[in-house]
């Protein structure tokens, strides 16, 4: 058993977590049970839980923590109140917790430092205090946002008023007009369009910090713990793709492949093509396919360390192999790596033939690899 720090627990934010957990999972099944549930509050509990965590990826995250794209006040406003009903604190505060995790990732001053275990990096840190809080000296520029100091200031109350009472009075309203007995709609619109979405948009938003440091690839760098999952995408409206986000944390973003779920991207992007939001930031492919290539080389790299063990035969001839093809990435790499820093234009076609080599090679070493005989 673990003794539980109780002179460092933070009361107020264990108790809501805690609460707003267990009203969902005791209060909510007997709801339905009794009452069952209409469309008109499961819309209304999707649309909650859209535009929550839209606001918290489009909003806390992308544009607010990491500035990378402009938005004009309609996109600011919106994301800062619908982010106030995640109840995952005011955007400042947000914000200048997720700048200190890029800065620190993996140490002891990354406020959801994933070495410290998986509960913590997902809500042990928000539950206990183990550190003094320290100063939020990482935000001034978004001190200078009058919409961002104005949610600062009033955040609990936006929450509560936009998250919890105006679902409930909407549930009121469409039981009233529809004959139906208006407490019982309010009561669900507060249960399943408030609380139970509070739960999921706040598990899915910390599952970023915990599961996305824990499961999936690491294409872009292995020199951190964040990684690449679909799944996790799917999850997180597109945070998923998280390796290449502590990467590249200005892109805008994250799925950086076309196919890759990022419904997040895909809204920044609709948004700019009304005239919402400008000044959308990529990292040019070359970059990217840069990363991989190193990325790829390091892999190979430890692959063959671990040949040398083996002694002669089979393993001494495979090292040898792959010794040659990690020459071969090493020319490439370099050539690719002058390409970038001259600011040569390199065509889509060359990109994709030198991801197509680097890739296939790894294939090649993995199959050497686990063809051995242990
Ligand atoms: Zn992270
Ligand atoms: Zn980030």
């Amino acid at each position: 058993m673990y003794r539980i720090p109780f002179d460092r627990v933070n009361w107020i934010t264990s108790s809501f977590l805690i609460g707003t957990a267990l009203i969902a999972l005791i209060g909510l099944p007997i709801y339905l049970f009794k009452f069952g549930i209409d469309w008109f509050q499961f819309g209304m509990f999707s649309f909650y839980l859209v535009a929550t965590m839209m606001s918290i990826t489009v909003g806390y995250h992308r544009l607010f923590s990491h500035l990378s794209f402009k938005a004009k006040w309609p996109v600011r406003l919106f994301t800062l109140v619908f982010g106030a009903c995640a109840f995952e604190n005011a955007c400042l505060d947000w914000a200048s917790d997720h700048r200190r995790h890029h800065k620190h990732v993996d140490h002891d001053e990354d406020p959801y430092d994933i070495s410290k275990g998986f509960m913590w990096a997902h809500i042990g840190w928000l539950m206990f205090k183990l550190n003094p809080e320290p100063p939020m000296d990482n935000v001034n520029d978004l001190r200078k946002d009058k919409l961002v100091m104005w949610q600062y200031k009033y955040v609990h109350w936006i929450g509560l008023v936009v998250g919890l009472v105006i679902p409930s009075i909407l549930g009121f309203a469409w039981n009233h007009f529809n004959g139906m007995n208006p407490w019982t709609g309010a009561l669900g619109g507060f249960l399943i369009a408030g609380i139970a979405r509070i739960v999921v948009a706040q598990h899915c938003t910390f599952f970023i910090n915990s599961l996305c440091h824990t499961i999936g690839r690491q294409p872009y760098s292995s020199g951190h713990s964040a990684r690449d999952s679909a799944v996790m995408a799917f999850l997180t409206f597109g945070e998923g793709y998280h390796n290449y986000h502590h990467e590249f944390q200005h892109d805008y973003r994250n799925g950086v492949k076309p196919w890759q779920w990022d419904p997040t991207k895909w809204t920044i992007w609709t948004l700019s093509k009304l005239g919402l939001v400008e000044g959308l930031r990529r990292v040019p492919d070359s970059k990217i396919l840069l990363a991989e290539m190193r990325e790829a080389r390091l892999k190979a790299e430890k692959h063959l360390a671990e040949l040398r063990d083996h002694g002669p035969g089979p393993a001494e001839r495979a090292s040898i192999a792959i010794h040659e093809m990690i020459e071969r990435m090493t020319a490439n790499y370099h050539e690719l790596e002058k390409a970038v820093a001259d600011r040569v234009h390199l065509s889509r076609e060359v990109l994709n033939r030198w991801q197509d080599e680097t890739r296939a090679t790894m294939r090649e070493i993995t199959r050497m690899v686990s063809a051995l005989p242990a």
